[in-house]
């Protein structure tokens, strides 16, 4: 076993193995290969984990914000320092390329934990003159969260919800997909190492019956959740019905809409990142290209060309830029929208198979002529299939961006500013881009509108939805009573 853990999860600071569990077999994408295997949390793991969690918070939501921020900035050191490792055991995970975990994954999970470390000791409450008395507010943790993961990006996912949830004084059970369940326990394993308390953060295995027990649970106060669509809808209401506060990430079909003033080759670039960059498998994907009709050839030859170009292979190999699907359920789903595609009519311009490196790959595949009808434009594929519709007017295309349900990102390209920032300015989406496309710093809030999800991760924004406010009022005079 290439990448078997000590144990499946890890609870109250150390390795905790139940066999009593359902078997979870962990595959590498790249080949096929078993890495490791694991098992479901059972209900005593699930116990330990939350009662574990609701002990250690107490002391640590009264410590000083900057002896929390400590604890991560150490952890942030750790995994900077051990970059190599864990870029590897990413890609065993998920089957990513090693070009690409090297800088994506961890780096980011590391600049969120840095940042809520560097943030937490300047959140505080206001004071509100009332005239003599005054009133005062406190932003206080919210006790235990739970986290829920998706597979795509399995350890950056951790950290985004681990960081601001720890750093301003909460506890985590977290769940990762069972698809991708490494990275969260070496998560776990690295915030003990860098010092902090047992019980903070437990990761439990399972599938979507052990998110479900979190989000019932009466002691989780809160859930976030990185999902599809049908499984935040279900979180949702399971967390409703706990008067539980969310963060929902969940799915889109954004529109990514290109002007015939815009550098094409930014563009060109900007579509393929956006539709190619981990096999696809990202959940802001600008996978509906809309080209301004004028330069739709243009746009389309020089995609073709560089995207012919594109070195797909073995993921640990130092040049590979695109690597297998997470799994054979997505490879099976990917092909199957791309046969419907081709059925719907859409017009194939390069890829439209599975690729011959490896049992889960799937070409780099462009589709032209695509039409607002057609599945291809309305379904997340979640996979390197890009659409390409093309458009006439600036109005035309904002009503038809927006004719969806979903509302995660946007994007424009235009030499014209004015233009940019009007067309944003109208698009339903909850994270957008002018002039670059699924660039996600730390500091910017992510997140989404309409069924996309809410709430927002990163950012002061996150502040509010892992913190809530206490209001006190004080009086300074007598009691004024009619009794
Ligand atoms: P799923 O919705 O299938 O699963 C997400 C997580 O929820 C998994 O850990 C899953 O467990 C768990 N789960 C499933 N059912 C329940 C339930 N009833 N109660 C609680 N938890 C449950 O998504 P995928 O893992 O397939 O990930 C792909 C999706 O994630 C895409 O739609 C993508 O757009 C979205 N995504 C959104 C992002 C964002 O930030 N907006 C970022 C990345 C992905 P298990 O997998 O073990 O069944």
């Amino acid at each position: 076993m290439k990448a078997q853990p000590k144990a499946s999860h890890f609870v109250n600071g150390d390795w905790l193995e139940d066999t009593a569990g359902a078997p979870i077999e962990v595959i590498y994408p790249g080949t096929g290969e078993v890495i490791a295997r694991l098992h479901a949390a059972t209900p005593a793991v699930l116990e330990a984990a939350i009662a574990g969690a609701v002990a250690a918070q107490a002391d640590w939501g009264r410590r000083r914000p900057i002896e929390r921020a400590r604890v991560l900035m150490k952890a942030v050191e750790i995994i900077r320092a051990r970059g190599e490792e864990l870029a590897l055991l990413e890609t065993l995970d998920t089957g990513k390329p090693i070009q690409e975990t090297r800088v994506a994954d961890w780096p980011s999970g590391a600049d969120a934990l840095e940042y809520f470390a560097g943030l937490a000791p300047t959140v505080t409450g206001e004071t509100i003159p009332l005239g003599g008395d005054f009133a005062y507010t406190i932003r206080e943790p919210l006790g235990v969260c739970a986290g829920i993961g998706a597979w795509n990006y399995p350890s950056q996912i951790a950290c985004w919800k681990a960081a601001p949830a720890l750093a301003l004084g909460n506890a985590m059970v977290f769940k990762p997909s069972e698809v991708t369940p490494l990275g969260a326990l070496k998560l776990a394993e690295i915030l003990i190492e860098a010092g902090m308390p047992a019980g903070l953060f437990n990761v439990v295995q399972g599938r979507g019956a052990v998110g479900a027990a979190l989000a019932t649970d009466s002691r989780i106060a809160k859930v976030s959740l990185t999902g599809s669509v049908p499984t935040g809808a279900k979180v949702y209401a399971a967390a409703a019905a706990g008067m539980k506060h969310v963060t929902m990430e969940l799915g889109g079909k954004s529109p990514l809409i290109v002007f015939d003033d815009a550098d094409l080759d930014s563009a060109v670039g900007a579509a393929m990142l956006g539709n190619f960059y981990s096999s696809g498998q990202i959940c802001s994907n600008g996978t509906r290209v809309f080209v301004q009709r004028s330069v739709k050839e243009a746009f389309l030859s020089r995609l073709a060309a560089r995207t012919a170009k594109i070195v797909a292979g073995d993921p640990l190999a130092e040049d590979t830029q695109f690597g297998p699907l997470v799994s054979a359920a997505q490879h099976e789903k990917v092909l199957g929208y791309i046969e419907r595609a081709k059925a719907e009519g859409a017009r194939l311009v390069c890829g439209g198979s599975a690729g011959n490196e490896g049992p889960l790959f799937v070409q780099p595949t462009v589709f032209a002529d695509v039409t607002d009808t057609m599945t291809l434009a309305r379904e997340e594929v979640f996979g390197p299939v890009m659409a390409v519709l093309d458009f006439e007017t600036e109005e035309e295309v904002i009503a038809r961006a927006n004719g969806t349900e979903f509302g995660l990102a946007a994007g424009v390209f235009t030499a014209d500013l004015a233009r940019g920032h009007r067309v944003i300015g109208q698009l339903a989406a909850g994270t957008c881009w002018i002039n670059a496309y699924n660039l996600t710093p730390v500091e910017m809030p992510f997140g989404a509108v309409k069924a996309s999800g809410l709430g927002r991760e990163n950012s002061r924004a996150a502040v509010e939805h892992y913190t809530q406010v206490k209001a006190v009022y004080v009086g300074t005079g007598p009691v004024d009573s009619p009794y």
